[in-house]
C-alpha cells in the first residue's frame, strides 16, 4: 500500500470511529447478536431486519477501540440493501483479507481494514463486528419487538 492510499485508509478509519454511521438500537421484527472481543475489550450489539432475504436494515451499538467502531460502522455501510448471498461473500471477503492480506476488487471502502493484517493483535478488533453479524444471521429467535 502506497503512503498516501495509507493516509487515507486511516483518514477513512478515524473518520467512521468518530461518526459512526448506523450507530442506534433497532427496534422492530428485528434479529440481533452480542459480540465480545475479550483480548482488546470491544462489545457490540449488532441488529438486523431482514426482508425476503435483503438486509433492508442494519445498525449496531456498543463501545471499543477505534478499529473496532470504524469495521461495525463500515459493515453496516456496505451491508445495508444487500442479499445474505452478497453478505455472506463480503463476510468471506473480509475473512480472506484480515487473515491472509488478500485483497478481494469485491471489498471496496472495506479494503480499509486490510492494514490490521500487520497488527496480529488488532486482527480481532476488525473482524468482531462481522462474527458478530453471522451470528446475528443465525438468530432468529430474539423477537426484540412485536411488528409496529
Ligand atoms: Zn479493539
Amino acid at each position: 500500500v502506497k503512503a498516501d492510499l495509507r493516509h487515507l485508509y486511516q483518514e477513512i478509519i478515524i473518520d467512521h470511529n468518530r461518526n459512526p454511521r448506523n450507530f442506534r438500537r433497532l427496534c422492530g421484527d428485528c434479529q440481533q447478536a452480542r459480540g465480545f472481543n475479550p483480548l482488546c475489550g470491544d462489545e457490540i450489539d449488532l441488529y438486523l431486519k431482514i426482508e425476503h432475504d435483503i438486509i433492508k436494515d442494519i445498525s449496531f451499538e456498543g463501545k471499543g477501540c477505534a478499529i473496532s467502531t470504524a469495521s461495525a460502522s463500515l459493515l453496516t455501510e456496505a451491508l445495508r440493501g444487500k442479499t445474505i448471498t452478497e453478505a455472506q461473500q463480503f463476510f468471506k471477503d473480509v475473512h480472506a483479507m484480515l487473515t491472509t492480506g488478500e485483497m478481494s476488487d469485491n471489498l471496496g471502502k472495506l479494503a480499509v481494514l486490510g492494514g490490521v493484517v500487520e497488527f496480529p493483535a488488532r486482527v480481532k478488533c476488525a473482524s468482531l463486528a462481522w462474527h458478530t453479524f453471522e451470528a446475528a444471521l443465525q438468530n432468529t429467535a430474539v423477537p426484540a419487538c412485536t411488528e409496529a
